[in-house]
């Protein structure tokens, strides 16, 4: 695997494959890596001749200045995964090169960035989007991957793609989850032991409340019941747990009160202080 740290050495890197008509597959993350990047990486390996991955956590998508400091980097361990991965070029800069300071310029999401996380962490989705228009003028893949438990960021990035003309192919992966159901995260590192315990439970009772919500049940009643099972275990549990949202929305994550096709339940949860985010389809 060759490594770089600056643009113009993966670029170097990137010119001779595009040079020799090589497609280049792209997995953007910020590193802790796990087996949800991995899916991201064997989809990519399987649709393209190169896969680069870059590591790369971003300060300016952090509103939360403690969550930036403990967010968890494992780089050499990453290195490993990669290699094993049998991933092409690993693109790993740090802040002063992704960002040379004073910033002047900042890609600024609209109204679509307001709702959800948009709403719980300011200025997140502009965060994001500078970062992921930055890197893909660094690394002009073919393809580009982006997983599911992410949705919102997908749509967001979708939709600048568009908007932008950039000429990236966006591809969406489906989120890959423990065997309890709890999806991969680099913050579930962070769990205690028994925030551990209760954190697959709110996966496990909206996936009962996605069913009943189907089969015709008001979806706010069963959803709130859904909250209320996992607030009383946390609590049996000695295991402080708060809410963000969870809610039905439709693709423009705008709330809907009954259920129709193509609807998705949207969460964000916190136990003892780490902060959880999942989704799944209705
Ligand atoms: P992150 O390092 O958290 O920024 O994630 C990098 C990419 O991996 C993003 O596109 C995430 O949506 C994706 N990702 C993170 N966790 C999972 C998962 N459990 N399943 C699938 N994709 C994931």
């Amino acid at each position: 695997m060759e490594s770089s740290y600056r643009p113009e050495e993966a670029r170097e890197v990137l010119d001779q494959w595009r040079l020799q008509r090589r497609s280049i597959g792209f997995v953007p993350t910020m590193g802790a890596l796990h087996a949800g990047h991995l899916s991201l990486i064997e989809r990519a390996k399987g649709e393209n001749d190169k896969v680069v991955v870059s590591i790369f956590v971003n300060p300016l998508q952090f509103n939360d200045q403690s969550d930036f400091d403990n967010y968890p980097s494992t780089l050499e361990q990453d290195r490993t995964l990669l290699e094993d991965a049998a991933v092409d070029l690993l693109f790993a800069p740090t802040a002063s090169v992704m960002h040379p300071m004073p910033m002047n310029f900042k890609v600024a999401v609209g109204p679509m960035a307001e709702a959800y996380e948009g709403y719980y962490r300011p200025g997140h989705f502009d965060g994001v989007a500078t970062v992921v228009a930055k890197l893909l003028l660094i690394v002009g893949a073919s393809r580009v991957y982006f997983g599911e438990k992410d949705i919102q960021q997908c749509s967001v990035v979708r939709r600048m793609v568009e908007e932008f003309h950039f000429p990236n192919r966006i591809e969406v992966v489906s989120t890959y989850r423990e065997e309890d159901g709890l999806a991969f995260s680099s913050r579930n590192v962070r769990l205690t032991a028994s925030s551990r315990r209760v954190a697959p439970l709110m996966y496990q009772n909206l996936q009962k409340a996605a069913k009943s919500i189907r089969e015709g049940q008001d979806p706010s009643f069963v959803i709130n019941s859904a909250i209320e099972e996992v607030a009383t275990v946390a609590k049996e549990a000695n295991v402080d747990f708060q809410f963000d949202y969870v809610d039905l929305v439709d693709e423009t994550f705008g709330p809907v009160a009954q259920f129709s096709e193509g609807l998705r339940i949207v969460a964000a949860w916190t136990l003892d202080g780490v902060r959880l985010i999942d989704n799944l389809s209705v």
